[in-house]
This record gives C-alpha cells, sequence and structure tokens, in this order.
C-alpha cells in the first residue's frame, strides 16, 4: 500500500529510512510524492556549438575498445575515444572500471561531462549505452541533503514507481483532465521522476501545479464557507431606494469600481453571515466614499456604524469628509483620545442612546465606557495598524456586527488569493475621472541643489513639498540625526520666509499632531521626515514628495509615499534621488517612473521580491508550494480559485461521486484539522 513506511521499498534499509524520515519522506506515498526542484536538460548540440567547459551531452561511435589503467588506491581510469561528426573525441571516466566490459569498439554510445574544447575531450560523469533516448536528455535534481544523495533516490524512486506505481490513484475528477489536457496522476508521478521529454514533463509539471493549487484553494474556501456558517450575522434589512437616493447626492458618479466593491458589501451586509471582507484601494481610489454609502445603509437598517483609524489626525480627516458626504443624513461625532472629560461624557451617552449614528475614532472607540445602542456595521481602516485584539474589541461593541477591512496598500492579486484565501477581498482598481497623475523624475543625487531649487519654485506659486530622509538601516537615532541634519540644511538654503518643519519617531504624539496641523494649514511650506513616521494624512496643498535614497525601499513603499501628493487640483511630482548599484534597484526606480497604478506596481515588487519576501518578513501566512510558482504560474491560480469556489458553491463534494476522492483528501487534511478544532 502507498501508505506503507519506506522501509518497505526494495533498496531502503533501516538506516536510509532514517535518513529519509528527515525530510520528512516517511511513506512509500511521501517518497512517491518528493518530486525533483528542478531539471537539467542536456541537449545534444553539435559539437562546434559546445562551450568549453560546460556540462555537455554528446553522441557517438566507439573507435576502440576502452583502455583502463589503475592509480593511487583503487583508483582508475577508463579512456576511449569515439567518433562524432567524423570527429574523433577522447572520452574519460574515473573509478568505473566495471565499464570496461560494457562499452565496446562500433557501439553507439551517450556520454554527459564535462567539455574541454581544446583537447576535444569529455570527462564523463555519466553514460548511456546506445544512442540519446530524444535529442535531449533530462536530469531531475531532488533537494538532498547527507547520505541522501540524488543517485540513491531516484534509485528508490525507481524502485517504487515499479513496485507501486499501480496503486496510484487520481484524485481530480476525469473532466479537469479532459478539460484541461492533463496527465493521469500515476502517469504524472512517473513523468515528474523520470522524465522522457520536454513536453511530458511540462504537462506533468502543470498537472501537478493545478493540483496543488485546487487542493489549497479547496482548503482555504471550505475553511471560510465553514467559519462563515458558523459565526452567527445578521441580515441587514436596508433601504436600496434611499441609498440609492444618497449616492446620487455625491457631487460625482461613483467608478465602475467603486460600485462593484460597493455591490459586494451591501450584499454582505443583506446577507445573513457575518461580513468578513477586505476593501482593497490606491490612496484616493474612493473607498471612503464606498464606506459611505454602506455606512449609510447600515443606517437605513436601524443600525449604528463606526470606524476606527490607526491615528487622531487620520479620524479627523474621515471624520470631516464623512460629514461632508453626509450632510443631515447622519448624526456624525468624532472619537479620539483628545476628548476627555465631560464632553467624552456627553458623547457616549449619545452613542448609547443611538442620537448618533455614526462614530469615526481612534483606540478611543474601544474602551470600556463606549457602548453602542445597536452596532451593526464596522470599519477598520488601515487594518493591518490593528492587532487581532483591538479588531475583536471593536466587534464586541455590536452584537454580531458586519466587518469590513480596508487598506490603501495594493496587495498583488496572486498574493491577496493565496494570504487572504479565507477573506473576501473587494478591489477598487481605478482612479476617479480627471485625477491628474503624479509625474514622477528619477535623478541622482549630485543634483540636489536643483531639486531644492525647484521645491522653492513651487512654494513661490503657495504649494507644500515633502522631503523624506535617507534611512538608515538598524539605526534609529543615526536615522533622526540625518533628519535633523538635513532640516537644518534645508533652513539655511531656504530664505527665513519659508519654513522647514521636521518630523520624526522620536517626537512625542502631540508635537507630531501640532507639526503635522501646521503643514496642514500651510505654515510650514517644506516637511523633513523620516519614513518611520506616517505622513498618512491629506495635505492637497502639497504637491512635491522628494524621496532620498529611494533605493532602499520596496516599490510599495514608494508608492504609498507618493500618494501623500496628488491629492488636489494641481500637477504633483515625485522626485526620487537614487543611485542605484544593482539592476534590481535601477528596475524599480524605472517601474516608478512608469506606472501610477498601485495594483501594477504591486505586482511588479512582487516579481522582484519573490513571495516570501513581499510582506517584508517570511512568515506572512503565505504556504510554500512544492511544484507550483505563485507569479509564472498565475494562470493556473486563477482557474483553480474559479474551480474550487464552484465546487464549494455548488456542494460537488457531497452530490457528485466524481469528487469523491478529493472529498476523501480534504477530510483527512491535518491542516484543515488543525484549523477546525
Ligand atoms: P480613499 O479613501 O480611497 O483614499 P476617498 O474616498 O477619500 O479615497 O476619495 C478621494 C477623493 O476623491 C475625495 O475627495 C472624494 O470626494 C473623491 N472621489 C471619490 N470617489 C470619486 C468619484 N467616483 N469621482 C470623483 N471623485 C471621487
Ligand atoms: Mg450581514
Amino acid at each position: 500500500m502507498l501508505s506503507d513506511p519506506v522501509v518497505k521499498v526494495k533498496g531502503v534499509g533501516e538506516k536510509f529510512a532514517e535518513d529519509l524520515a528527515i525530510f520528512p519522506i516517511l511513506t512509500v506515498n511521501d517518497l512517491l510524492n518528493y518530486f525533483p526542484y528542478r531539471y537539467d536538460v542536456m541537449e545534444i548540440k553539435p559539437l562546434s556549438e559546445l562551450i568549453h567547459e560546460d556540462k555537455v551531452t554528446i553522441e557517438g561511435r566507439v573507435v576502440h575498445d576502452p583502455a583502463l589503467t589503475f592509480f593511487g588506491k583503487r583508483k582508475s581510469r577508463l579512456s576511449f575515444t569515439i567518433e562524432v561528426e567524423n570527429i574523433a573525441v577522447k572520452a574519460v571516466m574515473f573509478n568505473r572500471a566495471f565499464a570496461k566490459k560494457q562499452i565496446q569498439a562500433g557501439d553507439t554510445i551517450t556520454l554527459t561531462g564535462k567539455w574541454d574544447m581544446h583537447r576535444l575531450q569529455i570527462t564523463v560523469s555519466k553514460y548511456k549505452l546506445g544512442p540519446a533516448d530524444t535529442q535531449s536528455e533530462i536530469q531531475p535534481i531532488y533537494s538532498v541533503k547527507g547520505d541522501v544523495t540524488n543517485y540513491k533516490l531516484r534509485k528508490i524512486i525507481k524502485h517504487a514507481v515499479e513496485e507501486y506505481g499501480d496503486e496510484i490513484v487520481e484524485l481530480l475528477p476525469q473532466r479537469y483532465l479532459e478539460a484541461y489536457k492533463l496527465p493521469n496522476r500515476k502517469d504524472g508521478t512517473q513523468t515528474m521522476h523520470f522524465p522522457t521529454n520536454r513536453i511530458a514533463l511540462k504537462h506533468a509539471r502543470r498537472r501537478f501545479t493545478y493540483e496543488e493549487f485546487l487542493l489549497f484553494q479547496l482548503k482555504m474556501q471550505l475553511l471560510r464557507k465553514i467559519k462563515r456558517e458558523a459565526t452567527t450575522g445578521n441580515a441587514q434589512h436596508y433601504d436600496p431606494a434611499k441609498v440609492q437616493h444618497f449616492i446620487e447626492l455625491f457631487p460625482f458618479a461613483l467608478t465602475a469600481a467603486q460600485q462593484k466593491s460597493l455591490n459586494q458589501i451591501l450584499s454582505d451586509l443583506k446577507s445573513p453571515y457575518r461580513m468578513n471582507r477586505l476593501l482593497q484601494g490606491d490612496v484616493g481610489s474612493g473607498k471612503t466614499a464606498v464606506a459611505a454609502v454602506a455606512l449609510y445603509a447600515a443606517i437605513t437598517a436601524g443600525k449604528q456604524g463606526a470606524l476606527m483609524v490607526p491615528t487622531e489626525i487620520l479620524a479627523e480627516q474621515h471624520y470631516q469628509s464623512l460629514t461632508a458626504l453626509f450632510g443631515e443624513h447622519a448624526n456624525i461625532a468624532l472619537l479620539t483620545g483628545s476628548v476627555k472629560g465631560k464632553k467624552r461624557k456627553m458623547l457616549t451617552a449619545a452613542i448609547k442612546n443611538h442620537d448618533i449614528h455614526i462614530v469615526v475614532g481612534t483606540h478611543a472607540l474601544i474602551q470600556d465606557d463606549v457602548t453602542f445602542d445597536d452596532l451593526g456595521f464596522a470599519i477598520v481602516d488601515e487594518q493591518h495598524r490593528f492587532g487581532v485584539e483591538q479588531r475583536r474589541s471593536l466587534r464586541d461593541k455590536g452584537l454580531h456586527p458586519d466587518v469590513l477591512f480596508m487598506t490603501a496598500t495594493p496587495i498583488p492579486r496572486t498574493l491577496a488569493i493565496t494570504a487572504f484565501g479565507d477573506m473576501d477581498v473587494s478591489v477598487i482598481d481605478e482612479m476617479p475621472m480627471g485625477r491628474k497623475e503624479i509625474e514622477t523624475f528619477w535623478t541622482r543625487e549630485n543634483t540636489f541643489e536643483r531639486v531644492l531649487r525647484f521645491i522653492e519654485k513651487q512654494i513661490s506659486l503657495g504649494e507644500q513639498a515633502y522631503v523624506i530622509c535617507p534611512l538608515i538601516e538598524e539605526s534609529d537615532k543615526l536615522d533622526i540625526q540625518n533628519a535633523v541634519d538635513l532640516h537644518q540644511q534645508l533652513q539655511e538654503f531656504y530664505p527665513p520666509g519659508t519654513k522647514v518643519g521636521l518630523m520624526h519617531g522620536r517626537l512625542p504624539a502631540n508635537e507630531k499632531d501640532e507639526i503635522m496641523k501646521q503643514f496642514a494649514a500651510n505654515e510650514i511650506q517644506v516637511l523633513v521626515s523620516t519614513t518611520v513616521v506616517e505622513v498618512g494624512v491629506n495635505v492637497p496643498n502639497a504637491t512635491i514628495m522628494v524621496i532620498y535614497d529611494a533605493e532602499r525601499f520596496g516599490l510599495s513603499q514608494l508608492h504609498q509615499l507618493r500618494g501623500r501628493v496628488g491629492r488636489g487640483e494641481k500637477q504633483s511630482y515625485c522626485i526620487l534621488i537614487a543611485d542605484p548599484k544593482g539592476e534590481v534597484g535601477k528596475e524599480r526606480m524605472r517601474i516608478m517612473t512608469e506606472t501610477t497604478n498601485g495594483f501594477e506596481l504591486s505586482e511588479q515588487d512582487l516579481k522582484l521580491r519573490g513571495p516570501g519576501d513581499f510582506f517584508g518578513k517570511k512568515q506572512s501566512g503565505i504556504p510554500e508550494f512544492k511544484v507550483a510558482d505563485m507569479i509564472h504560474d498565475y494562470r493556473a491560480l486563477e482557474t483553480a480559485r474559479k474551480d474550487a469556489q464552484e465546487i464549494i458553491e455548488t456542494n460537488k463534494l457531497e452530490n457528485d461521486a466524481a469528487f469523491y476522492p478529493l472529498k476523501q483528501y480534504l477530510e483527512n487534511d491535518a491542516f484543515l484539522k488543525s484549523k477546525l478544532d
């Protein structure tokens, strides 16, 4: 049986089985599913195309019987000549005396080894009697260590395939194999280990890529469904006519992407399940507008709403934009740490007796003294800035409220599908019309003075600028020193009438707020800042973003910073000062100057950095796939996701016999079990 311990395979002893356990390869099945991580393709090329010292494969006729010489302790050397394209090539083979008997004059032989162009000689690492199977030899390379070598592994896998191959059962329904032209599991397994040609290998890999993605998606979506049905929510019977009317009062029409996201959110509200949705969209794409409509819908259903944001400044800004959008349609309150004493008492009383419909606030929202009459809908902005506990506290302020998370950090679709597989995701991927594109330039460090002159010119037109300081890794202290120096440098550079502000992480919160307020009021014209500080505020009059040492930042971060400008009517500029050393750095700068679309940037960032690094840390909830490559096999991921969705939604695991093996597999899956306990 495939579940037999691996020691049952011919050629595997107790000791070797122990070595294999580390991988972990415990059963025959584990062994058969231990696929090569790459393949060396040895192609037979004309002698003239072979590169000196490369590993090459040639095919020729043995001219005379090999000569065997011994040297050192039990060392041997076998040499013979073969004729390739009428040219005599010398072949040398070390320590394989036994091959002398097999190789005879007149035979055709295929040799792989290191090529010496000058001596027309090949040092053979592998040989095969007879002609090459095809014009290329594909060599599987496994990830191995210690006593488990590629050679040994290949040998025992061969035995395992021979002895157990017939037991490999199909997991996927036949109709998928046919639709996507995938080999069955047995043939696919055989090909993964012993590929005979590239095309067969390609299809085998396609098969396992799809299988991996499908299984993963099935697990995530099953989890989502189970969680969803296990959590009580409430069906909010909002008034669609009123909601429509509310939208029509906006001074603009919603973009198609806004409308689509809104519809998804509204349908969550209406459903009896609890909403668990992430709304993604670039800064300025109109998330707040969508949130406002959804909040209004909840109000028409007799509920209260809450919007929690990470900083006071953001709370104030959201409060202002919501008040403007709502007008007379709701009573909105702002609740932050600065609301204290009697004022706070009055406010919390008004929230409790439902005089207030919507509360915008910071952490102050989740303090004990805040109770709602009936909180039905809670929104968390910049959700990654809050801990699980904080999000839960907000949720606990109501009776099964719907919760929407918002983020302005675009996450590549592939990652969103995998990392947030158990969440619903809505995306606003277009900007409202008429928005001016931010012009982005990349310059070298020695042009800094010109950059300062440019800022001066724009200031004279009444505009403002941010200057982001170089970042010194691992040293908060040096970082601040840098900011202080740069601040001073700029103060000296500009005439006294121009005020240069300084912002960094060590400033007390109230000072930070004060400086931001001054900047927002144009009392400060140039704001020097470290990135430690989120300049997460809307100052529409700021039109220039200068980023020092831009090559040190990831694309997403650069994009976030750039998003601080371009919020008003005027043309905005982003100037990247960078002297990147490597190609990747240069590529990043180029991409920044070419696109302002956050999703496109995030996809590019993912390509440059790889999925593991994308969130900055390794354990980011992104699974590691064995065969599949999230970036490269993106289309397969999409397909698998669609299929998984259909399987779960139409309950195929239960109703359709073709899905029985999948059902069985999932029932035995350790990951799912651990999540459901
Ligand atoms: P976000 O929250 O995604 O940063 P906002 O909802 O605050 O974006 O919108 C940014 C600005 O664009 C606001 O001034 C808002 O009034 C405006 N806006 C939002 N949606 C549209 C739209 N569809 N057409 C024109 N302007 C819009
Ligand atoms: Mg609901």
